[in-house]
């Protein structure tokens, strides 16, 4: 049987194995994909081990820049990222690639029908999720992408890098005072329960508001963006679309995303 996993730290909590067998029984594929946890500082030994049988692996949080360095070829989204979160071995090489960005695109273009070409889309924080999105929204061509950040420095520093792929622009949280068509949050304060210091001007009833976050409740930032009229979705159908690319990648099929993520919002509603 072809051996999948996750590898991360900590990793009790992740969902990819119940989404790849679900998608794996759509195609009546028969795998076995575990929940591995790494140590801290050990990515390299541990991925090393595991790819002596193991086909394919998702990588998250904290060693998505170590399976980076690990990869012995890149995809162009995964290079620019800085981040891996797909490996395949594939003719005795290991290939890194990034489906985080792809995932969100997905889901907001075919799961929300929220199209993103000639938008004016907002992408706050400057992290490892806003820097896998860009080139993937880039490639729907948006009329612009405004990157705010906490640390001003790291959003100019993102908007420099994909300047030749699309209008990129960079600010602070406070300099925003005029409303966007697309908000995407890509930062972790949502994680902490933490409001972002956004102004509610940003928000119209046109707005679409996107949280990678995705949680029981609605957070404080898609709870802003709903008091202005805008609709606002959470991250979870860029989990479930995210694993299906890497599962397209594995298997050269592509799962149909729709009931496992009914399933997921079914659970939680519990
Ligand atoms: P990082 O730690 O790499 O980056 C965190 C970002 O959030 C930085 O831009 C940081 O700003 C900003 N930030 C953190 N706290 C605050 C705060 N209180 N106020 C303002 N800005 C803040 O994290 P990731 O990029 O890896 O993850 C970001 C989010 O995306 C997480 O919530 C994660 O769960 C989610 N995610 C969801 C996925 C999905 O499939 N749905 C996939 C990947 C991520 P600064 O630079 O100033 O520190």
């Amino acid at each position: 049987m072809k051996q999948f996993a996750v590898i991360g730290n900590p990793i009790a909590h992740s969902k990819s194995p119940e989404i790849h067998s679900a998608f794996a029984a759509q195609f009546g594929i028969t795998l076995q994909y575990e929940r591995l946890l790494a140590n801290i500082g050990q990515f390299d030994l541990f991925a090393h081990n595991f790819f002596e049988y193991g086909v394919g692996a998702n990588v998250t949080v904290p060693f998505k820049e170590d399976a980076l360095k690990f990869a012995d070829e890149l995809s162009d989204e995964a290079r620019l990222a800085g981040a891996v979160n797909t490996l395949l071995r594939q003719n005795n090489l290991i290939k890194g690639d990034n489906t985080d960005g792809i995932g969100l695109v997905r889901d907001i273009r075919d799961n929300h029908n929220v199209s993103l070409t000639n938008q004016k889309i907002l992408l706050l924080g400057a992290g490892g999720a806003a820097k896998g999105v860009v080139l993937p929204i880039a490639r729907e061509k948006p009329h612009s992408i405004t990157i705010a950040n906490r640390t001003p420095q790291k959003a100019e520093q993102l908007a420099r890098q994909f300047t030749d792929y699309t209008n990129t622009i960079a600010t602070s949280f406070e300099a925003l005072t005029t409303p966007f068509d697309i908000i995407i949050n890509a930062t972790s304060a949502s994680l902490s329960g933490q409001k972002l210091p956004l102004n509610p001007a940003l928000f119209t009833n046109q707005t679409f508001a996107y949280d990678m976050m995705y949680g029981a409740k609605p957070t404080a930032f898609m709870q802003l963006a709903q008091s202005q009229g805008s609709k606002a979705v959470d991250g979870l159908g860029m989990l479930v679309e995210q694993a299906a690319k890497s599962f397209e990648i594995w298997h050269q099929v592509k799962p149909d995303t729709r009931p496992i993520i009914q399933g997921l919002q079914a659970q939680r509603q519990k």
